[in-house]
């Protein structure tokens, strides 16, 4: 058993801390957010690290799949923003690993190499009107018409969809009743024919905007299938694949990120503040939130970091992965409200960041499978064991 950091993670962490400095300083980021702009530039800088290829094979220009530093890189990002973050993750995982483990040769061929480059963008689009938590409820039709598939339906939350190269979809390609067999993975770029893209105004998560996406005969090539026409209805085992379980460590990444950027926020301005003659740190109650604080962001990291090394490894990890993203979302969320609590009313105003990490925190016990579906998995993680 050995918790310290390598010497070529915490490289990797000195490397993102500087780039995060240099090209995502705070007047900048509070822009992005006030204007849900994406930062494509700076998208594009992040690639130059190489470190989109921290989950691509080395044959395809990456650096060979690397769990704890694409954990590292999504913790580091999210500490300032997530703006940069989501997108990262969106290629890094969605689109980078979910190829590596499930594509043809040709989309990695083609994909992946992109990937690394930064000049690809991907939504992922899952959710719909009528379906969250229960993804094999699907609506979303997709049927072959000779060599030509056409899409009918609509997508919800589909982050980054207006400026994505690709929306990664899950679709219908079959009798509803048969739920997780009739599923397929498709590649739809949002430009074709017959998709319709409108924003969602959320209460966080801005720079990269989430939307609604409809289908209207949206018509493809049967090489859009993720994996080939063999896994035309094939796509749940590669939505229970190991995307899965780290889709769920990388929500828990950025609620470690948010919960680090309100803690530092919070301990300067504890130091800072003046209140009856002296800084409001030196009363013990909120030291004893900081302490608190410190606490429960060391668990989320330790939960983070060990379920991470095992999907590293390809070992089994659903449990983990569940507990880790359970514990770390929701302490991240506490973490940010209690740090607007050491702000007082400034914590309030949109001129400080602790207001922006409050409404990010709470959309990450939501997605990548709500707090409640987590415990339900480790429940019956537990029973099996
Ligand atoms: C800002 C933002 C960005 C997003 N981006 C994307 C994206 O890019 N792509 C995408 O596909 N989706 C995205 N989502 C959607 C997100 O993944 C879903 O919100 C999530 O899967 C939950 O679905 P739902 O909101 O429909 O909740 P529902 O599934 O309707 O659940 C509602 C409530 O019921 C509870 N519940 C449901 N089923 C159970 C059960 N079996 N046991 C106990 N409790 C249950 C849930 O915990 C929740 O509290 C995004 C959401 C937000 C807010």
């Amino acid at each position: 058993m050995d918790f310290t950091e390598s010497d070529d993670i915490r490289q990797l962490r000195d490397t993102l801390r500087r780039f995060v400095d240099k090209e995502m300083p705070r007047d900048l980021v509070a822009k992005w957010d006030k204007e849900n702009r994406f930062p494509r530039e700076v998208f594009e800088k992040l690639a130059g690290l190489g470190v989109l290829g921290l989950t691509v094979p080395e044959e395809y220009g990456g650096l060979g799949r690397n769990i704890i530093g694409t954990m590292v890189v999504i913790e580091e990002l999210a500490r300032r923003s997530l703006a940069v973050a989501l997108p990262y993750i969106n290629a890094a995982c969605y689109a980078g690993m979910n190829i590596v483990e499930c594509g043809t040769q040709q989309q990695k061929e083609e994909i992946l190499p992109r990937v690394v480059d930064g000049s690809m963008i991907f939504a992922y689009g899952w959710t719909e009107p009528d379906v969250g938590s229960d993804l094999a409820s699907m609506r979303t039709r997709a049927e072959r018409r000779g060599d030509t598939i056409v899409v009918n339906g609509a997508k919800r939350f589909c982050s980054g969809a207006g400026v994505s190269d690709y929306i990664y979809a899950l679709v219908r390609t079959g009798p509803e009743e048969e739920r997780y067999r009739n599923l397929t993975l498709l590649l739809i770029p949002p430009t074709q024919a017959g998709v319709t893209i409108e924003p969602i105004n959320g209460l966080g998560l801005k720079g990269f905007p989430t939307t609604d996406v409809t289908f209207e005969d949206v018509e493809l090539p049967l090489s859009s299938i993720v994996g080939g026409v063999e896994k035309w209805n094939g796509a749940w085992p590669m939505v229970l694949g190991s995307g899965l379980d780290v889709e769920k460590l990388e929500v828990a990444a950025m609620a470690i990120g948010i919960g680090q950027a309100a803690l530092d926020d919070a301990w300067t301005y504890a130091g800072e503040r003046q209140q009856f003659g002296k800084a409001i740190g030196n009363y013990q109650s909120v030291q004893h939130k900081l302490a608190e604080m410190k606490t429960r962001l060391h668990a989320a990291r330790l939960m983070l970091y060990h379920a991470a090394s095992l999907a590293d490894r390809h070992l089994p990890c659903t449990g983990e992965t569940s507990m880790a993203k359970l514990f770390a979302t929701e302490a991240g969320k506490a973490i940010s409200l209690e740090c607007q609590t050491i702000f007082g009313a400034y914590g309030y105003v949109k001129d400080f960041d602790v207001e922006r990490y409050v409404r990010d925190s709470l959309a990450l016990p939501i997605i990548g499978g709500s707090s409640a579906i987590q415990r339900n998995n480790i429940y019956k993680w537990m029973k099996r064991q």
